[in-house]
């Protein structure tokens, strides 16, 4: 088995600016083979606090840089990740099981935009003041960075959600110590490479690669970590609450949606259709703003449910490296048995599955027979409180029900425990900014998906997250504000 191993892509940890190997490690899977093709290393305690060493000790440096000076190094870096974006792009979608269209258009062009964005917003900032002239005082704001920064991130869009976590957090002058997840490591690791080359000094940046629970928490629970940003699951947020509380650790929290997506009879079906599709399905439905409760009124419902299920059936689903392919493989063989055994539920209920799993059969390449795949899945008359309808499945599974009135689907989209995204279609202004305002969702598109600016506040409500991040808030939340008073 020797030859095997040395296929195998082993991974190392980057602290202060060298690859150091780990004692042991992890198997890491290609979800569109089911093969093991990455070894990842398992760290914990003792890897973690080498990182929080070698980033407190470039603490100092870093943080007195100007603005522009870090500016240019994460312009650099952006400039290198484009450079390898093919590169990149392949390597995403073998790890994480997306579409190499998906990566080359979405994950590595936003990584690569993450940095750009951030290296410019840095340089617009502007801090308050407010005077007191009764009293010859004047007020002032000002803001340094807070120190070592700990970014977990997961594994639905891997490069794409650190680097909206590192950019922001360098950018103000923090140095970071980042652990993605253990099953799609492989794109930051092949970002270490380049930022020696990008003038990002030792320490800046550090990657500990391992398990949310020994390297996760080691970095949750060490003392000199006072910032903690996490993108996840609900359930592992309020892990880390609880482990952060006893330092009043400061949290960054994006967690998990239900998101529904509300159609009235007036909406345009021919964009709203393939864009609901779309908002179901895009990246196997592994997208935490994706859809998955689609309310229509009543008087189009029977016409939206034949054609938004024509629609999905056109959806190819096969190799992911496959240009032509619109979904790859989900994420592990765990992830797909969840999946899947929600699906059944709906059925034990007396639900009806419109389309895919276990209604349509699935054609497979020979390679890929093993890999970890299902259909777009459309299921229709469930409950309102149906697990279906009220826990994140994270997979490509859609809800369609009808309503009759706006009141009244107002109330039923709220009634869950996230409030992360939401879409409304209506062709009437008033209608669409009423419904908007009542929506309890830290997100709410109209007539379109996923069109973001990212100056503008991402997060969620309820369940669904701590905070915001963005141009300002990311300002806000990696660096400390201190008010001056200065009497004249
Ligand atoms: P997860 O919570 O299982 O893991 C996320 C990260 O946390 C991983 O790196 C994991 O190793 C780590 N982790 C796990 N346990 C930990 C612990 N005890 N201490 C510290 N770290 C720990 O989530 P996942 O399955 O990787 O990702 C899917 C979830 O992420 C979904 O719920 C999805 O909605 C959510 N998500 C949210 C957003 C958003 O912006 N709101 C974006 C993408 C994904």
């Amino acid at each position: 088995n020797k030859q095997l191993v040395m296929a195998l892509l082993v991974l190392e940890n980057f602290i202060g600016g060298e690859f150091v190997p780990c004692s042991s490690y992890i198997d890491s899977y290609n979800p569109s083979t089911g093969d093991v093709y990455c070894r990842v290393p398992d760290s914990g305690k003792e890897e973690v606090e080498a990182a929080v060493k070698a980033a407190k000790a470039a603490f100092p440096i870093w943080s007195s840089k100007s603005p522009l000076e870090r500016s240019r190094i994460l312009n650099k870096l952006a400039d290198l990740i484009e450079h390898d974006l093919e590169a990149f792009a392949q390597a995403e979608s073998k790890d994480q099981g997306k579409t190499i269209t998906f990566a080359r258009t979405v994950d590595i062009p936003r990584a690569v935009y993450n940095f750009r964005f951030f290296a410019s917003s840095i340089l617009h900032h502007r801090t308050e003041c407010t005077e007191m002239a009764t009293v010859g005082c004047m007020h002032y704001t000002s803001r340094a960075p807070v120190g070592v920064a700990g970014l977990i991130s997961p594994w639905n869009l891997p490069l794409y959600l650190l680097t909206w976590k590192i950019a922001p957090a360098i950018a103000c002058g923090n140095t970071v110590v980042a652990k993605p997840s253990e099953m799609t490591s492989v794109t930051a690791w092949m970002m270490c490479k380049l930022l020696q080359k990008a003038g990002v000094p030792h320490g800046v940046v550090n990657v500990v690669f391992g398990t949310g629970a020994k390297a996760g928490e080691a970095l949750v629970c060490h003392p000199d970590v006072p910032l903690i940003s996490f993108t996840g699951s609900t359930l592992t947020a309020q892990r880390i609450m609880e482990k952060s509380a006893l330092h009043c650790k400061r949290l960054s929290l994006e967690l998990g949606g239900k998101n529904p997506a509300i159609i009235f009879d007036d909406a345009d079906l021919t964009q709203c259709i393939p864009m609901t599709v779309r908002s179901s399905f895009a990246n196997q439905g592994e997208i935490c703003l994706c859809t998955s409760r689609i309310f229509v009124q009543r008087a189009v419902y029977s016409e939206f449910l034949k054609r938004f299920v024509a629609e999905a059936k056109k959806w190819k689903v096969g190799n992911p490296s496959d240009a032509t392919v619109d979904m790859g493989a989900l994420i592990s063989k765990e992830h797909l048995e969840k999946v899947r055994s929600y699906v059944k539920k709906a059925q034990a209920e007396g639900a009806r599955v419109l389309c895919g799993e276990g209604v349509d059969s699935l054609a497979l390449p020979t390679g890929n027979q093993k890999g970890y795949f299902m259909l777009p899945t459309v299921i229709a008359e469930v409950k309102d409180e149906s697990c279906c309808m009220q826990e994140e499945i994270f997979g490509p599974v859609t809800c369609v029900v009808a309503f009759n009135t706006e009141e009244e689907v107002i109330e039923r989209a709220n009634s869950v425990k996230y409030g992360l995204a939401a879409t409304v279609w209506s062709s009437n202004v008033g209608r669409v900014h009423r419904v908007a305002q009542r929506l309890q969702s830290g997100l709410v598109w109209t007539n379109c998906w996923l069109v973001r600016d990212l100056n503008m506040p991402f997060g969620g409500m309820k369940a669904s997250g701590i905070g915001r991040e963005g141009a300002k808030d990311s300002y806000e939340f990696f660096t400390e504000v201190k008010t001056i008073t200065i009497k004249h």
